[in-house]
């Protein structure tokens, strides 16, 4: 399939509710400086547009990244404000074994405007926590797994791997290519509870980009990667969810996201001109951390292409 031929097949499975709430709430033209200053302002309120021309990353047709903690990101991208697995509550102990370790650089009530949250699966603390769960309803548009819209309702769209979403955005269209992940090793089948989806954002004048969700498998991501660069072009930009997350009560310790060397064979495959590597940070059960990564990357020649963010709630233009 061609590229327009996909994209022609991309605006015909389109849920148009999900479009006609992005654009009925979206502002697009934010700075994350600007949402801080806009102190409590709910995410999700309708914000005036700004005018054309604007100074901001965004319009300029730039790419901002700032990590919360753990998965938690706000991606800057073609005019949207998008949220990746929200994660805001204080360091705690939860229900699951879980235990979050260090509080995010920032509460919901400094978010600002967000235009759509991308929830990689729902049914794991460290992806949805309580204060993520909560803030979801003040977003327009909540894009997930079939699981995810099962529990929390239809205000989250469940999307099945390689069903596309349009946003329409202030600058035009973003598709939002839902792609597979593999919460484990190659070969696992772990049911419900391993259901996760990844993203591939795309359109045009916007750098297309890999989300991986909680994925652990190489193989998955290079298939990914096979098909996006065949159905929609170069990836230019991969946020990977490493950590090599691990707990004895599932598959006996073995690595449910991505390792970090696994992480760097990734980006050795799919040849991303950068990788912004999150969820390494901030929860119990995250066994390698950006330290690991950065040797990881080193060691597989390419460490000029790791955008290493702290969790500290900074805005960072990628050039
Ligand atoms: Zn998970």
């Amino acid at each position: 399939m061609n590229r327009s031929t996909f994209l022609r097949a991309a605006s015909a499975a389109v849920a148009t509710a999900a479009s006609v709430a992005l654009l009925a709430a979206c502002g697009g033209e934010d700075s994350a400086d600007e949402g801080k200053d806009k102190g409590k302002a709910a995410a999700g309120s309708a914000e005036p547009r700004a005018a054309a021309g604007s100074a901001s990353p965004a319009a300029a047709g730039g790419f901002t990244v700032t990590h919360v903690g753990g998965p938690t990101t706000i991606l800057e991208i073609a005019g949207a404000r998008l949220l990746l697995d929200p994660t805001f509550d204080q360091p705690k102990k939860y229900k699951s074994g879980l235990e979050k370790t260090q509080a995010p650089a920032f509460g919901p009530d400094r978010l600002g405007k967000i235009d759509a949250v991308l929830l990689s699966h729902d049914q794991h603390d460290d992806n949805l926590d309580d204060s993520g769960r909560k803030l979801l309803k003040d977003v327009p548009v909540v894009l997930s797994t079939p699981g995810a819209h099962k529990r929390l309702g239809d205000h989250v769209t469940g999307m099945k791997s390689w069903q596309t979403e349009e946003l329409k955005t202030s600058r035009g269209t973003l598709v939002v290519t839902a792609v597979p992940a593999l919460h484990g090793p190659d070969g696992v089948d772990r049911g419900a509870d391993g259901e996760v989806t990844g993203f591939v954002l795309s359109g045009e004048g916007v750098p297309t980009t890999y989300i991986s969700g909680d994925n652990a498998s190489v193989k998955v991501a290079g298939q990914v990667g096979d098909r996006v660069e065949k159905e929609i072009g170069p990836i230019d930009t991969a946020v990977l969810f490493a950590g090599a997350a691990r707990t004895p009560a599932i598959l006996d310790n073995a690595p449910l996201t991505l390792t970090s060397r696994n992480a760097a064979l990734v980006a050795k495959d799919l040849d991303p001109r950068r990788v912004v590597a999150v969820h390494t940070d901030s929860w119990n059960i995250y066994s390698e951390d950006m330290k690991s990564l950065k040797k990881a990357f080193q060691d597989q020649g390419i460490a000029d292409k790791l955008v290493a963010l702290e969790p500290d709630g900074t805005p960072r233009k990628l050039s």
